[in-house]
């Protein structure tokens, strides 16, 4: 079995990525899945590595080393992805959180205690990191579009409880926010709105915190 993986690291557990590791209760250690990357499964791992191509014919299937393998079976695993919020690559402290790696740069701002996190998406991992930064001291607004947080998964009754529980806590939470009249992709892109707001509702951004996933040409949060 050969396991192709482009992180460098180790298999790892991404769930407390937003929780323990954030909140600095587990190390990077603790992350780890056991047993993955023993002997025992005799897996030929190829991490840090891309998988290019594949030719469905030939089952022929290229790394960004140029490495060709043509095994009897694929398993396409790529899972899902954080779509980067357009125009920031450039700027500091602003995140999106799918990866250890992007932990690891989250968890350094964080330390360096700024003074407002903005979260960008009020799904479930919004959410949990909403609360993190606050069990951190945090002041955190959170923002989507959307009437409550995880309204798409849970409705928005009961979205509204978690909005009232996250204001209990102290969560500046501000739903329909950057969200305008329009389709999907107006309102997709409208979660950029940590910077498009109009100034009476813009929160004071020093470290906006964009919570982003979807596929490369669809942006789950609005879908
Ligand atoms: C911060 C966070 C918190 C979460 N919390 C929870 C939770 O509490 N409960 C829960 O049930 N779920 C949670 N999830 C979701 C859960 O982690 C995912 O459902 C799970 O990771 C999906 O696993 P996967 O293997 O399908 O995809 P992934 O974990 O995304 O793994 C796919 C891997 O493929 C790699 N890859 C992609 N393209 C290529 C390529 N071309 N070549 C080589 N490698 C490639 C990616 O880099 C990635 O490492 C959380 C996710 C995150 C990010």
């Amino acid at each position: 079995m050969i396991v192709i993986g482009d992180e460098p690291h180790t298999p790892y557990d991404r769930p407390p990525l937003s929780k323990q590791f954030l909140a600095g209760d587990w190390d990077e250690p603790r992350l780890a899945l056991p047993g993955a990357t023993g002997d025992e499964l005799g897996v030929d791992w190829h991490l840090g590595r891309t998988a290019k191509s594949l030719e469905a014919s030939t089952r022929t299937l290229t790394l960004d080393d140029e490495t060709s393998l043509v095994p009897d079976g694929i398993v396409v695993a790529t899972g899902a992805r954080a779509r980067a919020l357009p125009g920031t690559d450039a700027m500091t402290g602003v995140h999106a959180l799918r990866t250890l790696d992007d932990a690891r740069a989250l968890a350094h701002d964080l330390d360096g205690t700024p003074e407002r996190v903005v979260i960008v998406g009020a799904g479930f991992i919004g959410a949990e990191v909403a609360a993190t930064c606050r069990a951190r001291g945090l002041s955190v607004t959170l923002i989507d579009p959307l009437a409550a947080p995880m309204a798409r998964v849970l409705g928005a009754t009961i979205g509204g409880v978690f909005a009232d529980m996250h204001r209990d806590e102290g969560v500046d939470v501000r739903m329909g926010v950057g969200a305008p009249s329009g389709s999907k992709d107006r309102a997709c892109e409208s979660t950029t709105a940590w910077c498009v707001m109009p100034p009476p509702t813009r929160p004071p951004a020093s470290l906006p915190l964009v919570m982003w996933r979807g596929g490369p040409t669809r942006c789950s949060m609005t879908n």
